[in-house]
């Protein structure tokens, strides 16, 4: 806005907003902005805030507030006066509670106005993380047609299992109805009941979606659908693997769903879900259509509340499937060294990859997660699941 005839028409519509006000001076001495608005730009509206975004206090975390606010109004925050400097205004602000609302309230000759946002103290916040497999039902398949003694004579199980015996790796799967070529859930026996109870402090079973077919199930679907979808899964893995095993979705197909299919969501027990948030030449993908604020937010920070279902975002930091063996370290660390993203780790892969019949299968898919995991527990990540807790940290 530095450009000349911006300037001008800002100038104009100041006048006009003036309404009969007296104008002194030249046109850059009555340089108030009616229009512009009061904004707070940090921290963001659902931000999740650990002690690395701020400076522990007694009882709370003090945090900075950032904004901008017509340039002569007084800004208070949260009943606090703000420095000034232009057009910006500071704050700091302890946060005190799980969820604080912050207002900034700027008056002045122009009228009152005002800007909430809401967001998220992860108080006993400690580094930690979170593995999940999305596009499960070969395995399930597997061993329903090869009527193993045990869960763990399939190849895929055996591993996640070595890697929770190595590093206390925990798992959520999250599974399909059906393969699409006549394998159904109903068909899966439940005479491996005790077993996956056993287990189930370290693997869990969730819905994914119906089938792998179509893309993008429940993109444009309405609630109704996949809320039937998710119904039929949670239903069967509760027949056969017990309630203990049932987690709420951790990742819907593609990771699309309409806004209005977030609360249903969220009265089926979900409170967290994750997705890409990547930036693709049309806007975003794979990011529950965010709009575009939320999404870039995303793409650069752990968790985003969606105080509307409650749910929380979380970004996938790594896709095991798409990142070459040794290029697995190169895209953890970056992250381990961001405040904004090195709290909580997203650890991610596909089942289709482990399977040898499989068109684009990679041999070398284990040791791939093996890298991850044992990277992540060196550095002291403990291994959490999202539904537990609060992201799979205590509450706070
Ligand atoms: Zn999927």
């Amino acid at each position: 806005m530095t450009d000349q005839p911006v300037k001008r028409r800002s100038f104009l519509q100041g006048t006009a907003a003036a309404a009969g006000g007296i104008i002194l001076g030249s046109p850059a001495i009555v340089s108030a902005e009616p229009s512009e608005p009061t904004v707070i730009e940090e921290p963001f509206h659902g931000a999740v805030l650990n002690r690395r975004h701020g400076e522990a206090v007694e009882g709370g975390l003090k945090i900075q507030v950032r904004g901008r606010a017509p340039l002569r109004d007084r800004v208070t925050v949260n009943g606090t006066d703000a420095r000034r400097a232009g057009n910006r205004f500071l704050s700091q602000l302890v946060l005190r509670e799980k969820e604080t609302e912050i207002v900034a309230v700027s008056e002045g000759s122009s009228g009152r106005r005002e800007h909430r946002v809401r967001v998220v103290w992860d108080r006993h916040s400690q580094p930690r993380y979170r593995f999940s497999i999305d596009d499960n039902s070969f395995f399930l398949r597997d061993i329903a047609r090869k009527k193993y003694d045990s869960l763990f004579d399939c190849f895929y199980l055996k591993m996640l299992r070595e890697l929770h015996e190595k590093y206390q790796a925990r798992f959520v799967l999250n599974i399909y109805y059906t393969t699409g070529d006549g394998f159904e859930l109903p068909q899966f026996p439940d005479r491996y009941k005790a077993q996956w109870r056993e287990s189930s402090g370290w693997l869990k079973l969730a819905f994914h979606a119906y089938a792998n077919e179509p893309a993008r199930p429940y993109q444009y679907a309405p609630a109704d659908g996949l809320i039937a979808d998710l119904d039929k899964v949670a239903e069967q893995i509760r027949r056969f693997a017990g309630l203990e095993t049932y987690s709420p979705p951790t990742v819907i197909h593609w990771g699309m769903v309409q806004p209005a299919a977030l609360k249903p969501l969220a009265e089926r027990g979900v409170r967290a879900l994750s997705g890409y948030f990547q930036r693709v030449s049309a806007g975003w993908d794979v990011n529950y259509l965010f709009d575009d604020d939320r999404s870039e937010y995303l793409s650069r920070h752990d968790a985003l509340k969606d105080f509307q279902s409650g749910i929380v975002f979380s970004r996938v930091d790594i896709v095991c499937n798409n990142t070459p063996l040794d290029q697995i370290v190169p895209t953890l660390e970056p992250l381990a060294k961001d405040p904004n993203q090195a709290e909580i780790m997203d650890l991610f892969t596909h089942e289709q990859y482990f399977w040898p019949f499989y068109s684009n299968y990679i041999p070398d898919h284990f040791t791939r997660l093996e890298t991850a995991i044992r990277w992540v527990s060196e550095r002291g990540y403990q291994p959490v699941l999202f539904h537990e807790g609060f992201l799979g940290g205590q509450e706070p």
